[in-house]
């Protein structure tokens, strides 16, 4: 049996049998994890050098991309897409 306190009430819960078909679980079988993060895979990606201050990014993909973005490169070293995570940099040397 199990108690639980709730709101100054107490509240009996049944014990499912051991072999109760509601206690099934994937027993059998490892969890599985697809270990290729999104956050990882877009990094892998090196930031696109580009010459202006400012640069739109919209995905690249047409109907696949997403909303046009402008994103500023005043700061010091790349700036990412809040969208997608491409990652761009200000060329110095023109
Ligand atoms: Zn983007």
């Amino acid at each position: 049996m199990l108690f639980i306190f709730k709101q100054s009430k107490i509240i009996l819960l049944k014990k499912f049998d051991d072999d109760d078909s509601r206690l099934v679980r994937f027993t059998d079988r490892e969890k599985q994890v697809n270990p290729h993060f999104a956050i990882n895979l877009i990094n892998s990606i090196p930031p696109k050098v580009v010459k202006d201050r400012v640069v739109s990014c919209d995905g690249g993909g047409g109907a696949l991309g997403h909303p046009k973005v402008y994103i500023n490169l005043d700061q010091p070293g790349p700036q990412a897409c809040g969208y997608c995570g491409l990652q761009f940099t200000l060329d110095h040397h023109h």
